[in-house]
């Protein structure tokens, strides 16, 4: 089948979905000389030679270590949903968005088939991620309210965003291999932030439960028995060399959290009031933003 070409939604520029590495879409970290990890022990071995995180995040976005997640990340950039279907799909791994050295992290489960595997960018692109953005421009903590697609101008300031799993998966649950596998890109990247980072917001139970693992497998300490995940929920865990580190719990922003209630604005507020606080980010706006 002759591959569709169509025109990126801010550069109008013309892409295939998924998009060729190195083809000039806004932000892509890869290029053609880019490893492609196609195993787990590919993952670990590529991630632990990333020098720094502009090779990492290149690495990460044209990984294919789990054919589950390759299949459905890519099946949901050619079919899409017919809201989008005139634009390209990004249909690689997400790499983290934001800061190279913030003080306040966001982790969340996985990008969105028609969101963040649309975009490129974590968290964007759908209602969660709108939700999510328009919270952190009330917060000062991001240019602007919204983010529509890559290349539109948004920025984190001292934020950056990552998730436990790189793929887009069917029904949004990655099998426990799967986010085993993603843990050796996760494990890295937390090894280039955590010197910085002073607090994680974690969305949801998948996102509390990957930080806590990180922290353990990175040799830091969690307390016993384990924190437990709730709306507001904190935690204080050390990281190996023996800082501690604030966990707060946020509800996902899900339509099915924002729509009935469970989570509104005012508590995605308090939440994000509180860890701005947490990690040292009380002066407003600033930080070297990326992308
Ligand atoms: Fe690679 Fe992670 Fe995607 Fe698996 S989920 S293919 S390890 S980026």
């Amino acid at each position: 089948m002759t591959a569709q070409f169509l025109p990126h939604p801010g550069t109008g520029e013309l892409f295939t979905s998924p998009v060729v590495p190195g083809s000039g879409w806004p932000g892509d970290p890869a290029t053609v000389d880019t490893p492609v990890a196609h195993s787990c022990a590919d993952v670990a071995a590529e991630a632990a030679s990333a020098t720094n995180l502009t090779e990492l995040d290149a690495r990460i976005s044209l990984c294919r270590a789990c054919p589950r997640l390759v299949d459905w990340r890519e099946h949901a950039a050619v079919v899409k949903r017919r809201s989008f279907e005139g634009e390209p799909y990004w249909g690689r791994p997400v790499p983290g968005f934001g800061d190279s050295l913030p003080k306040l992290l966001i982790m969340g489960l996985a990008p969105a088939a028609n969101g963040g595997n649309r975009t490129g960018r974590m968290f964007t692109g759908d209602q969660a991620g709108d939700w999510l953005f328009r919270g952190l421009h009330r917060a000062g903590l991001a240019a602007k309210g919204a983010a529509d697609h890559a290349g539109d101008g948004q920025k984190l300031y001292g934020v950056r965003m990552i998730s436990a799993v790189r793929c887009a998966p069917p029904a949004n649950r990655p099998s426990v291999e799967e986010r085993d596998c993603c843990a050796g890109w996760l494990d890295a990247e937390l090894g280039h932030l955590l010197p910085w980072v002073r607090t994680v917001v974690a969305l949801g139970a998948f996102g509390w439960d990957a930080t806590l693992r990180a922290v353990r497998r990175s040799g830091g300490l969690v307390p016993t028995p384990k924190p437990k995940f709730g709306h507001g929920a904190t935690a204080v865990v050390h990281t190996a060399d023996d800082k501690p580190l604030n966990v707060i719990g946020c509800y996902h922003p899900s339509q099915q959290n924002t729509f009935t209630g469970k989570l509104t604005e005012k508590m995605l507020d308090e939440v994000l009031a509180q860890a701005k606080e947490l990690a040292g980010l009380g002066w407003g706006c600033g930080g070297s933003g990326r992308r």
